[in-house]
């Protein structure tokens, strides 16, 4: 244990209103990716800090419930208007904690987040109902309602957006919620749930913070939450929808992806090869849902199209997450970084792949102080070997040729996820043809940007189940209808 002197600082959970500890005091120390050193404790929660926050959150909610909506959008305005002042200290707890570049990325993210709690702190008013016209002597009309209490969990990459949309959806439909953040990245979401207390009832957002067997499990399996919200691997969603299916309470899944992009030949271009490096998000390392990692490239084209994107990539810089040089940080832990380098290993021993750029990481000099790893290019994959099919989660692209439309769009489907997609083309009927025949919830023509809020995202096939970044989304996950039916003739 380490002594006073070096103890890092502590960040209680919120529970009820207050800053509190793991109620059997336990702590989890947060190791910084950047040089693998602790940089603060958390509260290691569990099922008796699950039971509080739900417990808080059951009281809260009648209460917020009844509040009226836009009155609870203009405290989700005021929150953003806190935050927004805060920005850049949030975004650099960001970068310490999950390594993600602070300049390219981190900013991003929490103007993203205060946008987020505009957004729906401006359409609070807008769960309507309908009326049914059943003639002159009946009222039939409907009621968005809240659902009750809503468990969320989010993961580490990008763990303020993530947060965010789930707190400001779920609160501006009238829930009370009790979110647990990743492990890995708390302290950016502590922060997010400081600005919110200055505003909210207690109770109305509990934020723990624990593992996801300990704290996760108990908020999953917890009789008394009436929804689900999870983002995470796809795996563990299998997990969260079976315990709902116990209990048969509603749930919404953000999970994995496995991406394709499809360069057609006439895309043979430097703006082109920058969209796709931007799709794979490799100023994220690759840590995306959406990073379009299956590079489906026209076979006519593909020695010319590798090089360019090679060359683009050799103008990013891997450093520092904190550093404003820096264009790609550091991988957010040891198991992410070993799994990482488990995949490159195995690209590299498969005859017929070839490495265009990057490779195992380096072994000294101050890159090997942190989990850093470069972008790393396969050429010459097959669609069907492992590292095509699973989800890597780091900064390796793997390039895919194809001859034919038909082919290439049934091996971008060949995957059991289904969450985004990029066509590069200049020919619309053929990219229009090709978004409405991939399988995903998501579809870019010529961009590779992120989500932007309104689009109700979410994924197709085992990559999720609802949609949550829109008005739309936000009635759907988190409010039910009711009827009601007057007979008004008396
Ligand atoms: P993960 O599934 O391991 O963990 C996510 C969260 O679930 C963490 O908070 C973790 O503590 C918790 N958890 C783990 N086991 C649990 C359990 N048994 N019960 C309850 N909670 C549990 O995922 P990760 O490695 O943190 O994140 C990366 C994954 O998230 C990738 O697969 C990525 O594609 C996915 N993701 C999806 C989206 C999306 O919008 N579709 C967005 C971001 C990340």
């Amino acid at each position: 244990m380490a002594d006073k002197a070096t103890t890092p600082r502590e960040h209680p959970h919120l529970v009820d209103g207050q800053w509190v500890p793991a109620r059997d005091g336990q702590w989890i120390d947060v190791e910084s990716p950047r040089n693998r050193e602790v940089i603060a404790r958390v509260p290691r929660g569990g099922e008796k800090d699950v039971q509080d926050a739900v417990a808080a959150a059951g009281r809260a909610f009648p209460g917020w419930r009844d509040t009226a909506p836009r009155a609870r959008g203009r405290l989700l305005q005021q929150i953003a208007d806190t935050l927004e002042p805060e920005a850049e200290r949030i975004a650099r707890l960001i970068s310490e904690e999950n390594g993600n570049a602070l300049r390219t990325q981190s900013r991003g993210e929490v103007t993203f987040a205060v946008d987020v709690f505009r957004y729906f702190g401006s359409v609070a008013g807008e769960t309507k109902g309908e009326t049914i016209p059943l003639g002159a002597k009946t009222l039939d009309y409907s009621r968005r309602e809240p659902l009750g209490v809503v468990g969320a969990i989010v993961p580490w990459n990008a763990p303020v957006q993530l947060a965010v949309m789930k707190i400001a959806s779920a609160l501006a439909a009238g829930n009370t919620l009790v979110l647990k953040a990743a492990e890995d990245a708390p302290l950016a979401v502590l922060e997010i749930a400081r600005a919110c207390h200055a505003y909210l009832p207690p109770g109305v957002l509990n934020v723990l913070v624990g593992y996801g067997t300990e704290a996760g499990e108990a908020l999953i399996t917890h009789p008394d939450v009436r929804k689900l919200s999870f983002t995470g691997s796809t795996a563990v969603g299998r997990r969260v929808m079976g315990a709902a299916a116990e209990r048969i309470v509603p749930v919404s899944l953000e999970l994995g992806g496995k991406n394709p992009q499809i360069v057609y030949p006439d895309a043979d271009e430097d703006w082109v090869a920058a969209g796709t490096v931007t799709g794979m998000r490799f100023v994220r390392q690759g840590q995306s849902c959406t990073a379009g990692s299956r590079l489906f490239v026209h076979r006519s084209i593909a020695d010319s199209f590798v090089e360019k994107v090679v060359a683009n990539l050799r103008t990013l810089t891997v450093g520092d997450p904190l550093d404003e040089a820096s264009d790609i940080g550091a991988i957010v832990n040891r198991k992410q970084y070993d799994r990482v380098c488990g995949f490159i290993d195995e690209g590299l021993g498969h005859r017929g792949a070839t490495v265009a750029l990057g490779g195992r990481p380096p072994a000294e000099g101050p890159l090997s102080e942190g989990y850093f790893v470069e972008p790393t290019v396969f050429v010459g994959v097959d669609n069907e070997w492992r590292m095509a099919q699973e989800e890597i989660f780091g900064p390796v692209l793997c390039v895919i040729p194809w001859d034919d439309e038909d082919e290439v769009i049934r091996m971008a489907n060949d995957t059991h996820y289904g969450l985004s997609a990029f066509v590069w083309t200049h020919d619309i009927g053929r990219a229009l043809r090709a978004a409405h025949a991939i399988e995903a919830g998501w579809v870019q023509v010529n961009q590779g940007g992120g989500q932007v809020l309104g689009q109700s995202y979410g994924g197709y096939k085992q990559s999720g189940i609802g949609r949550e970044f829109s008005l739309e989304g936000m009635i759907e996950s988190f409010t039910q209808r009711k009827h009601v039916s007057v007979d008004i003739s008396r």
